[in-house]
């Protein structure tokens, strides 16, 4: 079963090759045929989809263990991941170097080096060259 849909775009934010909203994954033209850019998206996609269903368990038990006033909470399972992605460094970390180890094994490339750059320049995490390096042999 097919769980994201890949957009091909000329123009994205920030320097990035490729992002991931929700399902939805966009890349651009020229790394359309980047097998290690898309698995490291496609990554984000079910890192989405994994926190979007322990949102909505515990949702769930929420309403019916706590009260059933909370029922709105439900609103936010879609986003929970963007805003644990966005305001929790070291959740956004995990999920980079999840999504950069997944890259690297499967894209063929000659080096890490670029990762290792991506991690310690891109997203704000706070990582020197080493433990950039260490974190992406796990
Ligand atoms: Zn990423």
């Amino acid at each position: 079963m097919k769980y994201y849909l890949i957009k091909c775009t000329n123009k994205l934010d920030n320097g990035f090759g490729g992002t991931a909203q929700g399902p939805l994954i966009k890349i651009l033209s020229k790394y359309k045929d980047d097998t290690g850019l898309i698995e490291h998206e496609k990554t984000h996609v079910r890192q989405w989809y994994a926190v979007l269903g322990l949102g909505l368990l515990l949702c769930t038990l929420l309403t019916l263990l706590v009260a059933p006033s909370l029922w709105p909470l439900y609103g936010l399972a879609p986003f929970s991941h963007q805003l644990l992605y966005k305001f929790v460094r070291p959740y956004r970390c995990w999920c980079e170097v999840q999504a950069y180890r997944k890259q690297i094994a499967v894209g063929g490339y000659t080096g890490t080096t670029f990762a290792v750059t991506a991690l310690v320049e891109k997203y704000d995490l706070g990582l020197s060259t080493n433990k950039a390096g260490a974190l992406l042999i796990g």
